[in-house]
């Protein structure tokens, strides 16, 4: 063996996993069973008392899963990772392990819907409350921050404009005060950005969408950095305080810089439940294997179709941080420099019923609420995804009325700007 640090292409096809030791399998078979036997009753009292790592129930862990797991932790440069159902599941359970009733966490604006939604909405039922940052800037962040803030969260690249946010700098605000920064990395994938490396402290992403890559499985992934003092002061009771189902075991204490996943895992995935399929785990595993091949075709056509539309008369902005005149143009080269990603949009002239009109002529674009496939797909956000939200939400949140959402796929790039052109002509 060769002492060589394997590369990000590499980690993609073999982290985590080996040959099947039951039969050889060389892929990782999916393990389809809710339960698993025990060898006798001190073993499984051993894995109850998380005094033995292994299997007991899918619910909890189970060996395609932990492939997964593995393989995303090795590529986002974490210490250990959880797999979840969905990308909403896994902030939840993030949340859930931060926070206690009447705390306060601080969030970007430039968020993915479904999380502006999620934190906004349904988080107060916890009573957790999110405070939105002003601005994007660091010093934003710094402002919102109060004696009750938890965690700061924002996306690298923010869906579902092509902003890029100031990881190092928001970091940086996140250790003077001893918050974790958590960070969405599922717009940018660890192939583009490693958050991890710029300070953040814990990655979330959505396996739904590049990860898995084909539009075929739900899933969510929890990273632990292993970067965060938990027991500095006793804001963190999860980790820092005495486990009276475990023996009163301090999980920070026993499990040190791979803890946060430990009690996301044993607390969070063991009480609230959202669990990933070991069919959906195999398939986003698959999924992972053409992740670098994918994404660099997926940023050469954005690229490809961004520029086209600039010059296109009907379109009156594109807005994707890879173009030179970008205003994210500079952060993108210091956090992106393999590429801006997929998604971005542009202004359609002719404002909410052109966008309407837009999704209903394209022919090879789906119109659908989804990112990351290696089809090409398109939405208008207005109608869709943000319609919950207010004009003025709609407006911060990057989803005007004559805003189109493209998520650039990875066929042949003339004939997505074909597709494109013919739609935008019956305008
Ligand atoms: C889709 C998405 C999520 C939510 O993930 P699900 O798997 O749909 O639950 C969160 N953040 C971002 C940026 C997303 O695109």
């Amino acid at each position: 063996m060769s002492n060589r640090e394997p590369g990000f292409e590499t980690l993609a096809i073999h982290a985590g996993a080996q040959p099947d030791p039951a039969t050889g399998a060389r892929i990782t078979p999916i393990y389809q069973t809710s339960s698993f036997v025990f060898d006798d009753v001190d073993h499984a009292a051993s894995l109850f008392g998380l005094q033995a790592f292994g299997n007991i129930y899918t619910r909890i862990t189970n060996p395609t899963t932990a492939v997964l797991e593995e393989r995303v932790a090795a590529l986002e440069g974490g210490t250990a990772a959880l797999a979840v159902a969905s990308g909403h599941a896994a902030q939840l359970i993030v949340m859930h392990a931060l926070m206690q009733p009447g705390d306060e966490f601080v969030a970007a604006r430039k968020l993915y819907g479904g999380s502006i939604n999620q934190f906004g909405q349904s988080f107060k039922s916890f009573d957790w409350h999110v405070k939105w940052a002003d601005g994007l800037s660091a010093d934003d962040f710094e402002k919102a921050i109060t004696p009750k803030t938890k965690a700061i969260f924002i996306e690298s690249l923010a869906n579902p404009g092509g902003v890029v946010m100031d990881i190092n700098g928001i970091a940086e605000v996140a250790r003077k005060y001893h918050i974790p920064l958590v960070v969405d990395n599922t717009m940018a994938t660890p192939y583009l950005c490693r958050p991890i490396e710029h300070g953040a402290d814990i990655v979330v992403s959505s396996l739904t969408k590049f990860l898995g890559g084909h539009g075929n499985s739900m899933g969510g992934i929890i990273v632990d950095g292993g970067t965060f003092d938990w027991s500095k002061d006793d804001r963190y009771p999860i980790l820092s305080e005495p486990r009276p189902e475990y023996n009163d075991m301090v999980l920070h204490e026993t499990f040190g810089n791979f803890a946060f996943a430990i009690a996301c895992r044993v607390l969070g995935l063991r009480d609230l439940g959202p669990a990933i399929s070991p069919f959906n785990s195999f398939q986003i595993l698959t999924g992972i294997e053409t992740l670098p091949l994918r994404m660099e075709r997926h940023c050469e056509n954005a690229m490809t179709v961004a520029k086209h539309l600039q010059g296109h008369d009907k379109v009156a902005w594109v807005s994707y941080a890879g173009l030179d005149d970008d205003p994210h143009h500079a952060l993108q080269k210091q956090y992106l420099p393999k590429g801006a990603g997929a998604v971005f949009t542009f202004g359609v002239k002719g404002g909410y019923q052109a966008g309407i009109d837009l999704v209903a002529n394209v022919e090879i674009f789906s119109h659908l609420a989804n990112i990351g496939d290696t089809r090409s797909l398109i939405i208008h956000p207005a109608s869709t995804t943000h319609r919950q939200l207010d004009d003025e939400q709609k407006e911060a949140a990057g989803a005007g009325g004559d805003v189109v959402r493209l998520s650039v796929g990875i066929e042949s790039v003339e004939d997505l700007i074909a597709d494109l052109d013919q739609a935008l002509k019956q305008l």
